[in-house]
């Protein structure tokens, strides 16, 4: 038999911030595939409280006890940056059909775009099906409760964010 081929997934997104949604997909892409990369994207239409290299720390801070996940950022497409590296499929995640439509025509596009690159949907728990990074955000500005939804540390930096922010007007 020839010898098994090392199957890598891409895990694109924002993670502003990482979240236990984003984790919770992660550890199921991370039983599936040899090697997880989560993609921090420079994404240009939103503006990000967090940098790339703030994203990038809090997800390598999340995700240290998954001995095959690994961050990374790109800019550009996500296609070339797949191919760059590698990648036979990308991960992404539905929470509700209200991310079908949105999910369905990216994955279409890329296809297109590079018929070998599969996108992959994964269903988080359902504990996490109603979480959006930018729900923790606006739940942190107003003083929430927001440990349910992420990490100590996650939870930690955003405060830190906001408090800095606040200061510097
Ligand atoms: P984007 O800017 O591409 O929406 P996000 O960082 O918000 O990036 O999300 C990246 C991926 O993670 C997307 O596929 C999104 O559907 C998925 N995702 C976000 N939050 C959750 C969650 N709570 N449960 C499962 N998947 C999620």
């Amino acid at each position: 038999m020839s010898e098994k081929k090392s199957r890598t997934a891409l895990y694109p997104g924002t993670f502003d911030p990482i979240t236990n949604g984003h984790i919770d997909i992660i550890k199921r892409a991370s039983a599936l595939f040899d090697t997880v990369i989560v993609g921090v994207a420079h994404n240009r239409q939103k503006q990000p409280l967090f940098s790339v290299s703030e994203r990038m720390e809090m997800i390598r801070h999340c995700i240290e006890d998954i001995d095959n996940a690994v961050v990374d950022q790109f800019g550009g497409l996500l296609v070339d940056y797949a191919v760059e590296k590698n990648v036979n499929a990308v991960i992404r995640g539905l929470r509700a059909v209200s991310d079908f439509e949105y999910e369905m025509q990216m994955a279409l596009v890329n296809r297109k775009l590079n018929d070998s690159l599969v996108t992959v949907f994964m269903m988080p728990h359902e504990n996490y099906s109603y979480l959006n990074s930018s729900i923790v955000r606006e739940l942190a500005i107003y003083g929430g409760k927001i440990d349910f939804f992420v990490p100590k540390y996650v939870k930690h930096k955003l405060l830190e964010k906001l408090q800095s922010n606040e200061s510097t007007g």
